[in-house]
């Protein structure tokens, strides 16, 4: 087995046991491979090895790794990272999902961007778990507003939440809060059901807490590349 095939296996054995120590049946998470700074070839090798979910977090590495791998049979781009409003196409001609909308005109933005045949866009709200504005996500009193913002968009489905852990605090409590504005948005929108947390250092935490995709990277592809 290749030392990727290895970490993959580790990982997806490790979110089973997790999941059911949680009392939670493992069939309901989808973990999302994050490959930023990592080549297309890795995405390649991935695919191979049963990979359908596939995360970045930059829209010209998001273009450019989607556009390489488009011969790919259902790969999955999830669009984790912040967005500017004028990259909104290209994020949309990419990305099956975007996680991390985070206010109106980027909503807007990305429903402006569609053309008359594309499909309806996935897309979760991103929520600051921090009191830093410059971390990303909205404000949690606003969690509402956005979602029923993006609600009435034609062509985005609201389909949940998303957050990053703080650096400062432990990640579960942050996290046992993110599901109590998981469970506002869906006052808004009863199926928005995702709740988009938990990566390499936390993905224990973020499930006991009911997350539904994980955005593993390091963890399975090894140590990212410097960036070039
Ligand atoms: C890089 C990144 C991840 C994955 O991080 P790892 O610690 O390598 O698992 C998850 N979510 C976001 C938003 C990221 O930018």
């Amino acid at each position: 087995m290749s030392d990727l095939a290895q970490r993959l296996a580790d990982v997806d054995l490790r979110l089973g046991e997790v999941a059911r120590a949680a009392g939670r049946d493992p069939g309901e998470l989808t973990r999302i491979v994050v490959t930023k700074f990592h080549p297309a070839s890795l995405v390649r090798e991935l695919h191979a090895l049963g990979v359908r979910d596939v995360g970045e977090n930059r829209q010209q590495d998001l273009s450019a790794k989607a556009a390489d791998t488009a011969d790919l049979d259902s790969l999955a781009w999830h669009f984790i990272g912040q967005a500017q409003t004028n990259k909104a196409r290209a994020i949309r001609r990419a990305a099956r999902a975007v996680h991390s909308v985070d206010r109106d005109r980027l909503a807007d933005a990305l429903d402006a961007a569609a053309d008359p045949d594309d499909p309806v866009l996935d897309v979760l709200v991103q929520i600051n778990l921090t009191d830093d504005p410059g971390r990303g996500g909205v404000a949690p009193e606003c969690v509402e507003a956005l979602a029923e913002r993006i609600a009435a968009a034609r062509t985005l489905r609201l389909r949940g939440v998303m957050a990053v852990a703080p650096l400062d605090e432990p990640p579960a409590p942050a996290f046992e809060r993110l599901a109590g504005y998981a469970a506002r948005v869906r006052a808004v929108v009863p199926d928005a059901t995702w709740i988009s947390a938990g990566m390499t250092a936390d993905f224990a935490e973020a499930i006991a807490c009911g997350a539904t995709h994980l955005r593993i990277g390091s963890a399975i592809t090894g140590p990212r590349p410097p960036r070039a």
